[in-house]
C-alpha cells in the first residue's frame, strides 16, 4: 500500500514538472534557471521511478515471495528442479541423512555439494563448516551455501577461507533469473505440489503444520486451540 501510494505520488511529480515546463516554453516567460532546475528534478524523478518499476519487475520474475513462503523441504526440492531444468544431474541427499549436503550437483564432470538454508536469519558458520564437511565425503570440486536470507561476518570469513562460494537472498535472485527467466512458476509450482515437512512443536509435541496467515504461511500447532503455540517458516 504504502509502495503503492508512493509510485502514485512520483508519477505526479513528473506529470507536475512537464506540464509546468510546457507552460513555461509556450508562453515564452521562461526564466531559464527555474525551468534548468524543473527539467533536472523531473528527470531524476522519472528515472528513480522506472529503476523502482524494473527492481519490482525483477523480483516478481524471480519468484521470490514464494519462495520466503516455503519451508527448508520445500526450498530444497525447488533449487533441485532449478539446477535440474540447467542441465545438472541432481541429488537430494538430506532425505537419507547427508554429511553436511542437501544437494549433489554434478555438470560437465564438476561435482558441487550444495547446502540449503531457507531461514529467516543471517545463516551463520555452523552451514559453510557443514558444507566444507560435504566437501570432503563426497570429494566434490566446489561448495555452496545457498540462502534466502544473508550470511554472518564469521561465516563469510570461513567461506573465503575455505573457498566455499556462498549465495546470499541477492544473488539468488541473479542466479535464479540467469538460470531461467520464468522462473516464478517454478517456485509456485514448488509450492503447490510439495508439502513442507512435518515438524514437531516446542510446547506439547503435537504435530505443526503450515497455516495461511495476514503475514505470511506460519507454523500452527495441531492441538489449536488447546495449544497457541506458532513458529515462523524458516526458523
Ligand atoms: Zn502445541
Amino acid at each position: 500500500m504504502r509502495k503503492r501510494k508512493t509510485r502514485i505520488n512520483s508519477v505526479n511529480m513528473i506529470l507536475f514538472c512537464v506540464l509546468f515546463s510546457l507552460i513555461m516554453v509556450v508562453y515564452h516567460q521562461v526564466y531559464w534557471p527555474l525551468f534548468l532546475f524543473v527539467t533536472i528534478v523531473g528527470c531524476i524523478g522519472f528515472t528513480r521511478v522506472l529503476i523502482k518499476q524494473k527492481l519490482q519487475l525483477r523480483l516478481k520474475k524471480s519468484g521470490i515471495e514464494d519462495i520466503l513462503q516455503m519451508d527448508g523441504f520445500q526450498f530444497e526440492h525447488y533449487l533441485a528442479t532449478l539446477f535440474r531444468d540447467n542441465g545438472y544431474a541432481v541429488k537430494v541427499t538430506s532425505a537419507r541423512g547427508d554429511f553436511g549436503a542437501d544437494l549433489l550437483l554434478s555438470k560437465d564432470g564438476k561435482k558441487i555439494a550444495v547446502q540449503a538454508k531457507r531461514y529467516i536469519k543471517p545463516v551463520g558458520i555452523k552451514a559453510v563448516q557443514e558444507v566444507i564437511a560435504a566437501a570432503t565425503y563426497y570429494k566434490t570440486n566446489e561448495s555452496w551455501v545457498v540462502a534466502t536470507n544473508s550470511f554472518t561476518k564469521s561465516a563469510k570469513v570461513l567461506a573465503h577461507a575455505s573457498e566455499v562460494k556462498l549465495i546470499d537472498k541477492e544473488n539468488l535472485i541473479s542466479m535464479i533469473l540467469k538460470m531461467n527467466p520464468e522462473a516464478n512458476e517454478v517456485a509456485s509450482n514448488t509450492l503447490k505440489k510439495i508439502k513442507p515437512k512435518d515438524i514437531r512443536c516446542k510446547k506439547c509435541g503435537g504435530v505443526m503444520s503450515v497455516k495461511k496467515g495476514k503475514y505470511g504461511n506460519f507454523y500452527g500447532c495441531s492441538h489449536y486451540p488447546r495449544c497457541t503455540h506458532t513458529q515462523k517458516v524458516g526458523s
